[in-house]
C-alpha cells in the first residue's frame, strides 16, 4: 500500500491507497483503478506509512477504494491505531460505505475528537443504491451503523454522493434525522464517459434516465457529464430545504458545482472541520 500527497485542492493532507481496491465498484465511480503517478508517492509500505503519516495533520481513508471493504479492515484498524500512538492528535477523515467492525467502532468511539467521520449514502431507495454501489452495504445497514455511532456520540458527517436527483428528498431527510445525522455533505459526482455508459446500460430505469439526462461541462475539476446546471439548482434546493426542515446541516462541494457561484446554495470548497482545527 502506499501514502500518497494529497490529490483534493480542499484538503491538505495525503491520501491512503490501499492495494485491495473494490471488486464490485460503484457504476460512477472513476477512481477504482486509478494509479499514481510515481512523483505523488510519499513512501510505501505499512509502518513506513504509520511513521510518515503520523508527521502529517490528518490522512483521508481513503479515495480510491473503500478501507473498510473486507479486505482492508485489519488494515485500516492498524493504520489509524498505531499512528494515533505516535501522533494523539493527528486527525484522520474517514469515508466509508461498508461495515465498521465493531472492534474501529470501539477505537472512534475513543478517539471521537481526533476524528472526522463520513458515511456515504446517496439516496434511501435500497433497490437503486444496491444497483449503483454492488459492493458496498446496504442502506439499512449503514443507516442502522451511523445510529449506533452517534449514539455512542461519535458524529457521522453523511456524504449524499453521488447527488443524482433520485427523488423522496423527505424520505433521505427523515432517515439520516431518525439515525442521528446533524451534518451532511452534498457532491454531484462528475460522470466521464465510460461510467455514463454504465449506468445507461442499467437495469434500473431510474438510473439509465439520469444517465441519459446529464450533460458535459469543462468548468469542473475535471471533464465529464453532470446533471445541467438548472436541474442542479432546483434539485440541489429543494433537498437543502428538506434537509434544513429536519434539522440537518448540508454544505455543497463546489468541485462539481463551479458554474454555482452566483447562485445561494451553501457551496464548501475548503475542508473545515472543528476536530482538524485543535
Ligand atoms: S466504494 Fe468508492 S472507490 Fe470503491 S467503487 Fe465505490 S466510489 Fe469507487
Amino acid at each position: 500500500m502506499q501514502l500518497v500527497s494529497s490529490m483534493y485542492p480542499c484538503q491538505d493532507v495525503p491520501v491512503l491507497v490501499f492495494r485491495q481496491r473494490c471488486t464490485h465498484p460503484c457504476l460512477y465511480c472513476g477512481l477504482y483503478k486509478y494509479q499514481f503517478p510515481e512523483d505523488k508517492i510519499i513512501t510505501s509500505g505499512r509502518d513506513n506509512i504509520v511513521r510518515e503519516m503520523s508527521k502529517y495533520k490528518g490522512a483521508y481513508f481513503s479515495p480510491v477504494t473503500d478501507c473498510f471493504l473486507p479486505e482492508n479492515c485489519e488494515l485500516t484498524h492498524y493504520l489509524l491505531e498505531e499512528t494515533w500512538k505516535m501522533s494523539p492528535r493527528w486527525v484522520p477523515l474517514v469515508n466509508t460505505k461498508q461495515m465498521i467492525p465493531e472492534k474501529t467502532i470501539e477505537l472512534f468511539a475513543r478517539k471521537s475528537h481526533e476524528l472526522v467521520l463520513q458515511i456515504s449514502i446517496p439516496s434511501s431507495d435500497e433497490e437503486l443504491v444496491s444497483i449503483l454501489e454492488p459492493g458496498s452495504a446496504f442502506v439499512s445497514k449503514r443507516l442502522g451503523m451511523i445510529k449506533e455511532l452517534t449514539t455512542a456520540g461519535i458524529p457521522v458527517i453523511v456524504t449524499i454522493m453521488p447527488w443524482f436527483d433520485f427523488g423522496k428528498p423527505e424520505e433521505l431527510a427523515k432517515k439520516l434525522s431518525n439515525a442521528g445525522v446533524k451534518r451532511t455533505l452534498i457532491l454531484n459526482g462528475i460522470l466521464t464517459e465510460t461510467q455514463r455508459k454504465r449506468m445507461i446500460n442499467s437495469v434500473n430505469m431510474q438510473i439509465k434516465s439520469v444517465a441519459e439526462s446529464v450533460c458535459f461541462v469543462k468548468e469542473a475539476t475535471e471533464n465529464g457529464y453532470v446533471l445541467s446546471r438548472e436541474r442542479r439548482i432546483k434539485s440541489l434546493t429543494q433537498l437543502i430545504d428538506t434537509l434544513t426542515r429536519f434539522g440537518i446541516l448540508a454544505r455543497v462541494c463546489i468541485c462539481d458545482n463551479h458554474d454555482l457561484g452566483d447562485t445561494k446554495l451553501p457551496l464548501c470548497g475548503k475542508f473545515k472541520h472543528h476536530n482538524f482545527e485543535n
